[in-house]
């Protein structure tokens, strides 16, 4: 079956169908690569064809790459992946090339056929490079569609001449947003933008595509860049404005990558060193630093986790093999900060709810924030006001537990009390049916203790949201003992229906997200104590890729929380708790009453307007900065192996069951390291065998909570990675 059609109507246009079998969008794959070549080839040389349409036999036009065939090509490649990678690369410029040369003659530019794109829907990555070879981009007025080249979010930059067309098309300024953030447009956008050049009405498109080949001259297909008379928009490195652009595009990227992502630096260097040579050399460029983005160890472990295994996991990779378990009514009951923002991501996914309080205005005021947060999104003209009178509608708020009846699923977010919690599971067993599931959302409680308070503790399960959860991606379901496989597949169904990325943990305390973040903020006001200078803490964790410094990330979760978590921690771990030091810090600033973001005071200074000023400058009264001040290394070790270490003991221990949840977990639930790929895949990345040499120095120098656990020394001495060891685990 192939993935290419071709056909030729009576008027001499020929159209290429991309429709990939068994695919409900289309990606691109090697072997399609070298079909699409024939068929040009077969247009460019068939004296009865005119020109051709490039579109889709599907209602999107294409999704990208298909990011298994990099790590195929890089396998065949052997002892030579680069040159294999390169080569590879190489073959698809001259496809693209020749598309765009479309057979005219290169020294007259004449006597080229137009090949013209015409896109029903979202053409993403090398979905959009193919439309920018063709001579022409026509796309259907579809306001769902997006277009653009988010490569950049998993690591790698458009390596497929996206990265040279769109410079050499609109100047490095206006292309900055589309290759360095992924920016996506729908067609609209994109042809205000300069990214396209046309939208025409669904049904036109193909009417619209074949009158313009008909009509086009041979100016209309020499690209700007082929002519000698080219300049680059908005100036070339060594032109005033275009030496701005260039020093002020390094200087933006490095503050905000804090140089840690492979991929930006080599796409900068691409679109630096492309604008300075002619357009053939600079696709060479591009695919040179192409390669080298593909051969780095974080650009794999980003597609890895970012791409392939976040899309199994949303799949239902651990989904237990039950029945379908869509949710149709949900009851939540707490209408605070967490339960209103899980009414609105339900309600807007098209389920009914039922949001309850314990008073009427607490439940009332749960149901307006989906009403600011729709209002805003109207302000944004991403809501429709029907589209908000319609999700508004879906939510019902009461006191009422009767309104409960018929509910398949609730989702608990009272207070985060064992008593107040217990009780509300009794009014809800007492209102809801025997297949009812019951979900507590609670971040620090024992699934397995709250769910003695249930009738059908089979059917009670932890789903536990991030705050702000119509942001936060990650939902970490958490299986108590008793917990059976169908409440399992609901509240994954459930997750899949408002489009989130679950991970499924077993019961412990702080379950995972929570029990990693924890040591890492601690580890930073530890060192606080110590006479670490703060600004070396917070400058250390951002030069690692962690997108908040410690001191910054207790801020904004609040202090006050930090000492109600580490008073129930203190008393349930008695002896054993090892957070003296850090509760020292942190009991100090909470009874000066600088608790955080929320109060204007804590770790940093902020103005009346609650903006981040600086580090406090009373923290240095306090813990005197030390005069000899720690390598940035090592306060980064500290640093990173405080989560990573638990990480592993959490595999260890049962509570992560497949690595891939613990990676894609680590960069959704709190932004660990994402150019590492997560916690497993920096230890493969740096190999067992000095995880343990810097865990082994750390425990010398600090104590037992860097003591190397036995899987990582067992791993080292065997030489193993966590992606080979527990490949035959479900991981991938
Ligand atoms: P919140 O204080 O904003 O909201 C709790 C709501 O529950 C209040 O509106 C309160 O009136 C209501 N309530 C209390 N007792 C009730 C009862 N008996 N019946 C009905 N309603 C009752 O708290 P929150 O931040 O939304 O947290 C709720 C739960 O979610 C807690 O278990 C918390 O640990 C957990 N959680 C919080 C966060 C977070 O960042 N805030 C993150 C994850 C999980």
């Amino acid at each position: 079956m192939s993935d290419f059609s071709y056909a030729v109507d009576g008027d001499g246009v020929a159209t290429i169908t991309w429709d990939v079998p068994g695919k409900s969008m289309n990606v691109m794959s090697l072997s399609g690569f070298a079909e699409l070549n024939l068929l040009v080839e077969m247009g460019l040389t068939d004296a009865d064809v005119k020109g051709i349409i490039l579109t889709s036999g599907k209602k999107d036009f294409a999704g990208g790459m298909d990011l298994n065939v990099i790590a195929k090509m890089k396998e065949d490649g052997g002892d030579e992946p680069a040159q294999a990678v390169f080569d590879g690369v190489m073959v698809m410029h001259g496809v693209l090339r020749k598309i765009e040369r479309a057979g005219m003659d290169p020294k007259t530019l004449k006597g080229g056929k137009p090949i013209v794109a015409a896109l029903p829907g979202t053409a993403l990555g090398i979905g959009f490079e193919l439309p920018l070879s063709c001579h022409r981009i026509i796309a259907a007025d579809n306001p769902k569609a997006k277009i653009g080249l988010p490569e950049i979010m998993v690591g790698i930059f458009p390596g497929a001449g996206g990265t040279t067309r769109l410079v050499r098309k609109m100047g490095a300024m206006m292309a900055a947003p589309y290759l360095l953030e992924g920016k996506l447009s729908d067609p609209k956008s994109a042809r205000a933008g300069g990214l396209i050049d046309e939208v025409v009405a669904p049904d036109q498109l193909l009417i619209r595509a074949k009158e313009w080949v008909l009509g086009a001259k041979d100016a209309d297909l020499v690209k700007p860049w082929d002519e000698k008379s080219y300049k680059m928009p908005g100036g070339a490195p060594y032109h005033p404005a275009g030496f701005m652009t260039f020093v002020g595009a390094n200087a933006m990227v490095h503050g905000k990558t804090m140089g840690v992502y492979p991929a930006a630096k080599a796409l900068l260097g691409a679109v630096y060193e492309g604008a300075l040579v002619p357009f053939d050399t600079a696709l060479r460029i591009e695919a040179r630093h192409f390669t080298s983005v593909l051969l780095n160890p974080s650009s794999s472990a980003m597609i890895r986790s970012l791409f392939i295994n976040k899309e199994a996991l949303e799949k239902g990779a651990n989904r237990p093999a039950v029945a379908d378990q869509t949710v149709r009514k949900l009851g939540i009951i707490g209408a605070g900060m967490m339960g209103a923002g899980i009414a609105y991501v339900a309600a807007n996914a098209g389920i009914e709810v039922v949001l309850i309080d314990a008073a009427q205005d607490a439940a009332d005021r749960g149901r307006a924030h989906s009403e600011s947060l729709l209002d805003k999104g109207i302000q944004r003209r991403k809501v429709t006001p029907e589209k908000k009178a319609e999700v508004l509608a879906r939510i019902t708020a009461t006191t009422d537990y009767a309104a409960l009846s018929g509910c398949d699923l609730i989702v608990e977010a009272v207070f985060e009390d064992m008593k107040v919690k217990a009780e509300v599971t009794a009014r809800v067993d007492a209102a809801t049916g025997p297949d009812t599931v019951f979900a507590t959302n609670t971040s620090t409680l024992p699934i397995s203790d709250l769910a003695k308070a249930s009738a059908r503790p089979e059917q009670f399960i932890g789903i536990h949201f991030f705050s702000p959860v119509d942001k936060m991606m990650l939902v970490e379901i958490i299986r108590g003992k008793a917990t059976g496989d169908l409440a399992v597949a609901k509240a994954l169904d459930f997750v899949r229906q408002i489009r989130k990325t679950p991970i499924v943990v077993n019961d412990a305390r702080f379950f995972y997200a929570n029990r990693c973040i924890i040591p890492y903020i601690n580890e930073g006001i530890r060192m606080v104590a110590e006479g670490v200078e703060p600004a070396l803490i917070e400058n250390a964790a951002k030069l690692v890729g962690m997108p908040l410094g410690p001191l910054q990330l207790v801020d904004e979760t609040s202090i006050d929380l930090g000492v109600k978590i580490a008073k129930a921690t203190r008393l349930a771990m008695g002896a054993a708790y090892p957070d003296g030091a850090v509760d020292t810090v942190l009991f100090a600033m909470a009874d000066q009453g600088r608790l955080g973001k929320k109060s204007n005071a804590g770790f940093y200074a902020y103005d009346a307007a609650g903006k981040r000023e600086g580090l406090w400058d009373g923290l240095e009264a306090a813990y005197p900065v030390a005069k000899v001040q720690p390598a940035l290394t090592e306060v980064q070790h500290r640093l990173l192996m405080a989560q990573v270490l638990e990480a592993v003991r959490a595999l260890e221990d049962g509570v992560l069951t497949d690595i891939r949840e613990g990676d894609v977990g680590a960069i959704l639930g709190w932004g660990f390291a994402p150019w590492s790929g997560g916690p497993f895949s920096w230890l493969d990345i740096i190999g067992a065998a000095q995880a343990v040499e810097i865990c082994d120095g750390l425990t010398a120098t600090y104590g037992a909570r860097f003591e190397t656990p036995a899987l990582l020394r067992e791993m080292a001495e065997k030489g193993q990675t966590f992606y080979a060891r527990f490949a035959d685990r479900k991981a991938a």
